[in-house]
């Protein structure tokens, strides 16, 4: 379907086709600027004087970065409440906080400057891939501390797109209002659209009944088959989306109408593949660890951010005309974090739970798996053998106190089993806690 007319509109046509050279200009330009804005974090202060550099002007070139140490999840948590912060809590006008943190969160503060960038280059990103003041947009990502609702709804509204802020969840009436309000495009998990699609018959919904034309999926790695899955039972197209709140939410890596990895904005953020081991840059179209600056950002600049996300660039040029790099589908994670059902969770926070409570704390085993379309996760742990002869209400009483323990803490409500001691494997060496078997 690329080729149309329609699908080579721009929405900054002349940074989206921007020359290279010139885009690096703009970077060392911007890269100086931020610097500045870093130091006046006390975080950044500390980082950046220790490595010896006290003003934008120390970095004359954009080799100059890697003297910049990376930023890590937990230097943003050490950093809290209010050492990222670069301006007078005044101009802040929103915060957002990343799913897959528990007690110190990963916030990033925005003042209405970055909200105003975010929403452009979102913006940018639904032009894209073809969505026009003529459509429709239903966004059943969910709203609020995540940035996959409010990030594509004001990004969509700017375009003129009309939005149906559906959030997530309620199957039922996201059919309702994808017939009513005609949607044409939605935003969600590409694993919420699987299990959307498996209760259409259900709910007596036909594909001709829907005026879907498109779907941007992402906040969850996903293969090149659940795409063509996707398209193939709704048949419309399907856009891959990658974003993190460190660097804003949706709107950092988009696919455009070819369909062929997705476009990085450059003017935006610096990135940069590495080896996760040896921290050094891995060859250009290698795999490795992809790690982004900020650029644009005054709230909370931050420089050098190990996403922990494997992928790697194509530096071919596209079709579109638009020079900024892509990168290629996430292939997985340099660290433990789990992703279920789009929200991020550490091995560590579940850990915690379980080992906080006197009833339980000696051997425990997280396991993922299909349940359908989504994922369903189930918590294992061992208990004490008097717990067990004792009357099974008390049992249950401790099940439902782990899971709701574990849905403060994660966010989401794992089923949870408890065993006898003895009964989960022990391995020899490094643990084996976490069961994958999606
Ligand atoms: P959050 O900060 O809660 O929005 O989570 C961001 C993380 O979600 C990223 O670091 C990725 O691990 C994951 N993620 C987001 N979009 C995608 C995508 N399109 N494909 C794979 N993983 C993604
Ligand atoms: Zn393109």
């Amino acid at each position: 379907m690329s080729g149309t007319v329609q699908e080579r509109v721009y929405l900054h046509k002349q940074i989206e086709t921007m020359d290279l050279r010139e885009l690096k200009d703009m970077q060392l330009k911007k890269l100086k600027a931020v610097v500045d804005r870093a130091l006046r974090t006390e975080w950044y202060a500390g980082v950046l004087g220790k490595a010896g550099i006290r003003s934008g002007d120390d970095i004359r070139s954009l080799d100059d970065l890697r003297k910049i140490p990376f930023t890590a999840k937990n230097d943003l948590r050490d950093a809290f409440p209010s050492g990222l912060l670069s301006v007078d809590r005044d101009e802040i006008v929103r915060i957002h906080a990343s799913s897959g943190t528990t007690g110190i969160p990963t916030v990033i503060y925005h003042t209405q400057g970055d909200l105003d960038n975010w929403t452009a280059l979102t913006a940018r990103s639904l032009t894209a891939t073809g969505c026009t003041k003529k459509d429709v947009l239903q966004n059943m990502m969910s709203y609020g501390l995540f940035t996959g609702g409010l990030g594509v709804h004001y990004a969509a509204e700017s375009i003129g797109m009309m939005v149906v802020p559906a959030g997530s969840g309620n199957t039922q009436r996201q059919f309702k209002l994808m017939k009513d309000f005609q949607t044409t495009t939605v935003h969600a998990t590409p694993s919420y659209m699987l299990h959307l699609h498996s209760k259409m018959e259900d709910f007596g919904i036909r594909r001709e009944d829907l005026k879907l034309a498109r779907a941007l999926v992402g906040a969850e790695p996903h293969s090149e088959d659940i795409r063509k899955k996707i398209e193939h039972l709704y048949g419309i197209d399907v856009y891959n989306s990658y974003g993190l709140s460190e660097m804003n939410g949706p709107g950092v890596a988009f696919e455009c109408t070819e369909k062929q990895d997705m476009h990085l904005w450059e003017d935006a953020y610096i990135m940069e593949i590495i080896n996760p081991e040896t921290l050094e840059p891995v060859k250009e179209g290698e795999t490795g660890e992809l790690v982004l600056t900020t650029l644009d950002r005054v709230g909370t600049p931050i420089l050098r951010y190990r996403t922990r996300d494997l992928t790697s660039v194509n530096p071919r040029p596209c079709p579109c005309g638009r020079t900024h790099r892509r990168i290629r589908r996430i292939i997985g994670r340099s660290d433990d974090m789990l992703i279920i059902n789009g929200v991020n969770v550490f091995p560590s926070q579940i850990e915690e739970v379980i080992m906080g409570m006197n009833e339980t704390g000696t051997n425990y085993q997280i396991v993922i798996e299909k349940n359908g379309a989504l994922d369903r996760m189930i918590v294992k742990t061992e208990v004490s053998r008097e717990l067990f002869s004792d009357n099974q209400r008390d049992l249950e009483r401790l099940k439902q106190c782990i899971q709701d323990n574990l849905a403060v803490s994660i966010s989401i409500k794992p089923k949870v089993e408890l065993h006898q001691p003895g009964v989960l494997p022990v391995s020899e060496g490094k643990a084996v806690r976490v069961i994958d078997n999606r």
